[in-house]
């Protein structure tokens, strides 16, 4: 008995830390995005409300964009509002802030060669901080969320 409690209470430890890997924070409090290229996206949310993405090469470090592009789209409930990215020394921002009225829709849309498939990323755009991880809720890493 003693040990299937062990059993059980090593194969619980197991899955928290297994999820605990898939679930981490941004260094700059964004959202991780994978894109399965040999580089991580961080989409970030400026206070000022424009749209950011960090790269990160090789153990995290910031790389500059080279053949990369991205584009958002913002699914509000009167339309669809398209932002554009200019290149900024690690990443892009978007040439216009993000709308006003969150929480909606962004479809993230990241391109790692003008000519390879897009990966598009859906986030709930929601910049309400959450009482738990104290990320922003669109950043949030929490368990269930
Ligand atoms: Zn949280």
């Amino acid at each position: 008995m003693k040990t299937l409690l062990l059993f059980i209470a090593s194969l619980t430890i197991g899955t928290a830390s297994l999820f605990a890997d898939e679930e981490k924070a941004g260094p700059q409090g964004g959202r991780l995005l994978d894109s399965s290229a040999g580089f991580l996206a961080e989409f970030v949310v400026t206070p000022e409300h424009f749209a950011k993405v960090n790269l990160y090469g090789e153990q995290m470090k910031p790389i500059a964009p080279t053949e990369q592009s991205v584009m958002l789209t913002a699914e509000l409930p009167g339309g669809v509002q398209i932002l554009e990215f200019k290149n900024i020394e690690n990443g892009f921002i978007s040439t216009t802030p993000l709308p006003d009225g969150e929480p909606y829709r962004v479809v993230l849309r990241l391109r790692n060669h003008p000519d390879s498939r897009p990966h598009n990323f859906r986030i709930d755009l929601n910049l309400t901080t959450c009482g738990e991880c104290q990320l922003q809720e669109y950043a949030c890493i929490c368990e269930g969320h």
